[in-house]
């Protein structure tokens, strides 16, 4: 069995919808997950906002919007009467569901409840349009299997168990399709795997039922051994493994969100990513075994704040390090890099809606200083191959930019260095350079 996943961009429209069934029809049995279509989920986002604000009038023509365009879908999709009706009744049905949320109580879980509707309708639509074409397809609701536990991870036997259930009663359809990112809590209320969370669906559902392999579809060959918005000649990086990937996934490379990487290690299923617009690309395969190289990709996280701590009571005291963490656990702020010295300590956060409140804590401890607009520049490769020379060959290549941290040795996968925003690109491009060489 195979779990292959279509982000929204490859469901974005009737072409492409029409573009997922020939991929999918190829005599293998497989499980596929969908997105919402591309901007389904940001508009329900929007919808919810102005619930939240009591603003009828601004969700209705929001509303209203979203509906139309999916009516023109339906009508360019279909092709037979009988489908254009159910693909009408379809888009009537959900949309009178989420204009039943325009009244005075509206919380979380009436939110939760609309952004669901995004990946509903695609799994649906994907499902009539796979039938209308002859194909055999049978769509199963993500909602009677994905669940969450009470401390949000994937309650992974409940999934199991669920989902197997599922599969029998589809009885030998071997087109499965299924909704990405919606799920249950531990309450059995209507939740989500966080925004992108597709990938994490499908990573889990293949571990679940254990498939020779998962494959992500998306929009780009693969991930890349540098941003190709900013360095030119990048290629796709063949072969990488799930440690390299994961940290590769957390820093900048948003081809793969960073908690998909997690159950497929864990259950050792190799992950493929492949390109809808270039079926026959190679894209990249993320596996246990890679043959091991020293520098495999280089990638760059935005909007980074550095927080310094120095303190005279730091010297030769322990507890300090304890304590300081403890603020930054209250404020649910997780900190990315972190650099010591015997009278300061230097940490890195991506969230910075809790800053104030932190530093201030943090006066208690000794002098602070916060600055923003950094970026981490982080290097991946294999440390243990190439122990020597690693640190150098990265610092060198930096030279020329003031540096405000690095941090090596916190995983064999990784040597990050925090830099000025404005210094990004120039970073990017010498590391490029003198590690690999054809990237010119
Ligand atoms: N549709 C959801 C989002 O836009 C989940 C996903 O696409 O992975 O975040
Ligand atoms: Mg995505």
């Amino acid at each position: 069995m195979q779990v292959m996943k279509f982000g929204g961009t490859s469901v974005g429209s009737p072409e492409r919808i029409r573009e997922v069934a020939r991929l999918i029809d190829d005599g293998k049995p497989k499980i596929v997950v969908l997105s919402a279509m591309s901007g389904t989920t940001n508009a329900l986002v929007e919808i919810a906002n102005y619930l939240y604000k009591k603003n009828f009038d601004g969700a209705n023509e929001k509303i209203s919007q979203l509906e139309q365009k999916y009516f023109g879908v339906v009508d360019e999709l279909f092709t037979t009467q009988k489908y254009k009706e159910l693909g009408i009744e379809l888009i009537n049905s959900h949309f009178s569901h989420i204009r039943s949320f325009a009244r005075d109580m509206f919380t979380m879980f009436e939110e939760k409840e609309i952004l669901a509707q995004g990946e509903l309708i695609s799994t649906a639509l994907m499902n009539y349009h796979l039938q209308e074409t002859g194909r055999q397809s049978h769509l199963i609701s993500a909602l009677n299997f994905m669940r969450i536990d009470k401390s949000g991870e994937p309650d992974d036997y409940y999934i199991r168990e669920n989902l197997q259930r599922e599969l029998k009663q589809c009885g030998d359809y071997y087109l499965i399709i299924t909704q990405g990112f919606i799920c249950r809590n531990a309450m059995g209320n209507i939740d989500n795997l966080q925004r992108g969370g597709s990938d994490y669906s499908a990573s889990i559902i293949g571990a679940a039922v254990n498939a020779e392999e998962i494959i992500i579809w998306t929009d780009i060959d693969g991930m890349h051994t540098n941003d190709p918005r900013i360095v030119e000649h990048t290629h796709s990086i063949p072969e990488l493994s799930f440690d390299e990937a994961a940290e590769l996934a957390y820093f900048g490379a948003k081809i793969l969100h960073p908690t998909c990487v997690m159950p497929a290690k864990l259950a050792n299923i190799p992950v493929r990513i492949k390109n809808t617009m270039e079926p026959s690309a190679q894209g990249t395969i993320i596996k246990k075994d890679v043959p091991k190289v020293p520098i495999r990709a280089i990638a760059a996280k935005d909007g980074i704040t550095a927080i310094k701590i120095k303190s005279d009571r730091m010297l030769m005291a322990h507890g300090f390090l304890r304590k300081v963490f403890e603020i930054f656990e209250t404020y649910e702020t997780s900190i990315d890099m972190i650099t010591t010295s015997e009278v300061g300590v230097s940490v890195t956060i991506d969230n910075t809606k809790n800053l104030e409140p932190i530093v201030n804590e943090l006066h208690k401890y000794g002098t602070v200083e916060a600055e923003g607009d950094y970026v981490i520049i982080c290097v991946v490769g294999d440390l243990h191959s190439n122990s020597k020379g690693f640190g150098g060959t990265i610092l060198s290549a930096l030279n020329d930019i003031p540096i405000r941290m690095i941090s090596y040795g916190g995983s064999n996968f990784n040597v990050s260095v925090l830099v000025k925003s404005e210094y990004k690109s120039q970073a990017l491009n010498c590391l490029s350079h003198s590690i690999f060489t054809d990237e010119k």
